[in-house]
């Protein structure tokens, strides 16, 4: 009766450093098997237990600015003196393959992908409290005090760019974060502008078998 567009759906989570992205991403993809998360590139160096191709592909910064030459990135950034970009190759086709594609990236590049994407939905995550989100950055571990400081002053920048966003989520409680978001991508595929073709002779016919029954 309803043809849906076959083309994923490209969603962007973006939030504070610390705020639990990660977290609710990697929640969000073990239920949603029809979901794709792109690996981004970044200059940083990795920390912990990151692996190259795994959490980032991790690049010097000089080859990093070659694949900016290359046009290789869709967007790209500077945040805390280090690049991160979104690799172009593999989305589109991620897409046409009708999978949904998530980013997670700073609000930077995130207002890059509105104005060459418009078609994207916007979630940011906010902590529950900025005291939170300094316990749960140094909780952790993965940064030193400089870092940090870094990171949480940039906080109150990105929070102020909220309105930009199609939905917010308070990242309290993981497991209710994670409801909430999955909740928006459910209803982001159900809005009438994803329905391709609406067979409304079928549906007639299908009344008349229904009646006649
Ligand atoms: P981000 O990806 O936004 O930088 P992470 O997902 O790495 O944040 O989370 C930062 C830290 O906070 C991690 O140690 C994570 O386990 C913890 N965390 C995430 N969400 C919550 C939550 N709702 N309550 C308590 N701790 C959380
Ligand atoms: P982290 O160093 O904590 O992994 O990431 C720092 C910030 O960079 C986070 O807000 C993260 O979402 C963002 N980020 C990660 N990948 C990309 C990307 O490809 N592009 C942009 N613009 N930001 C990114």
């Amino acid at each position: 009766m309803i043809k849906t567009k076959k083309r994923g759906q490209l969603y962007v989570i973006s939030g504070p450093s610390g705020c639990g992205k990660d977290t609710i991403v990697n929640s969000l993809l073990k239920k949603n098997k029809n979901l794709w998360l792109s690996i981004s590139c970044t200059s940083r160096a990795p920390r912990g237990n990151e692996k190259d191709g795994v959490e980032y592909f991790f690049l010097s910064e000089e080859e990093f600015e070659k694949e900016i030459e290359n046009d290789g990135f869709l967007e790209y950034a500077k945040y805390a003196g280090n690049y991160y970009g979104t690799p172009k190759k593999s989305i589109e086709e991620h897409l046409n393959n009708g999978e949904d594609v998530i980013l997670v990236i700073e609000i930077q590049g995130a207002l890059k992908i509105k104005n060459l994407l418009p078609e994207t939905l916007f979630i940011f995550i906010l902590p529950p409290s900025m005291k939170e989100l300094k316990r749960r950055l140094e909780g952790r571990g993965t940064e030193d005090k400089e870092k940090i400081d870094k990171r949480f002053l940039r906080a109150y920048e990105e929070i102020n760019e909220v309105g930009k966003y199609n939905y917010v989520v308070v990242n309290d409680e993981v497991k209710n974060a994670v409801e909430k978001v999955n909740a928006i991508l459910i209803s982001e595929k159900c809005r009438v502008d994803r329905i391709l073709e609406l067979d409304v002779d079928n549906i007639e016919e299908e009344i008349h078998e229904a009646l006649v029954k």
